[in-house]
């Protein structure tokens, strides 16, 4: 007898968004300059008897201190597709960037999913030098810690299963411990890449995002989600707003704000 196979809707909500030009998003920079937007997300993985969030963005002292435009809070883009962060049980975070850790103070009944090797990069040697530890704030790498005696997070050693069509991924590369996640939907096998490639044009030319740890491992990397998902429509980048573009709305005036990412578009 074949069993049923468990499959999710998924989810990214955009929060914040930022002017930026193409040179800014490819290492060695771009012959072809121009406006090249990047956009923010958190994403929700839901099942039948548990959601899972992806990330949990900033607040308003990134936003000021950066200089990036919050468009709503990050439980305000979760509450608009149905999810309550004050009640989500686990949040995976893919990386500590201030972007991705920022906003763990909005999930209080949360554990937090993160890779061994991002706490160690994020509390370790690297972070001495400017040119590493400039996406991080260390407000949040400290709250993290507190996090981890208070017995709120749960660390992951390389690939891991979470659940039934549901699992993490190390690849490195953008940071030590960067982990992205794959998910079973009605699609296929989905990849959050989060920013493993920041946008489309990042994995489908083959050049690294700048900002960048070890750019073998973002180059192995590539290769990695495109084994995990089934076709490149099922790759979700983790800033491209893109996004809200090649995916269905997640619903009625969500239009340009949340897509359901398990629903390509057809083109
Ligand atoms: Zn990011």
């Amino acid at each position: 007898m074949r069993e049923e196979a468990i499959v999710y809707e998924v989810y990214a909500t955009k929060y914040a968004e930022r002017d930026a030009r193409r040179t800014e998003h490819f290492l060695g920079g771009d012959p072809h300059d121009g406006p090249m937007p990047m956009d923010y997300f958190v994403w929700a993985i839901v099942g039948d008897a548990r959601t899972w969030v992806v990330d949990t963005g900033f607040g308003e002292p990134d936003a000021s201190v950066r200089g990036r435009r919050l468009v709503r809070s990050v439980t305000d883009a979760l509450a608009s597709i149905g999810v309550d962060a004050a009640t989500v049980t686990d949040v995976i975070v893919t990386h500590l960037h201030y972007d991705h850790i920022g906003g763990h103070a909005q999930f209080p009944s949360a554990r937090f999913h993160v890779q061994d090797r991002e706490v160690a990069f994020a509390t370790g040697r690297h972070m001495t030098h400017r040119a590493i530890n400039h996406a991080f704030t260390p407000a949040h790498i400290a709250e993290l810690v507190l996090l981890v005696h208070a017995g709120r997070v749960v660390f992951h050693d390389g690939d891991d299963d979470l659940a039934p069509g549901l699992s993490l991924h190390h690849l490195g590369g953008h940071t030590d411990g960067l982990q992205i996640v794959r998910v079973r939907t009605a699609a296929g096998w989905l990849v959050l890449a989060s920013d493993a490639t920041h946008y489309y044009e990042n994995i489908e030319s083959g050049r690294p995002f700048p900002v960048v740890f070890d750019v073998g491992a973002v180059l192995a990397g590539f290769a990695t989600i495109r084994r995990l998902a089934d076709g490149p429509a099922l790759i979700v980048p983790g800033h491209d707003p893109l996004v809200l573009e090649r995916f269905e709305p997640a619903g009625a005036g969500l239009d340009g704000m949340a897509v359901r990412v398990d629903r390509p578009r057809r083109a």
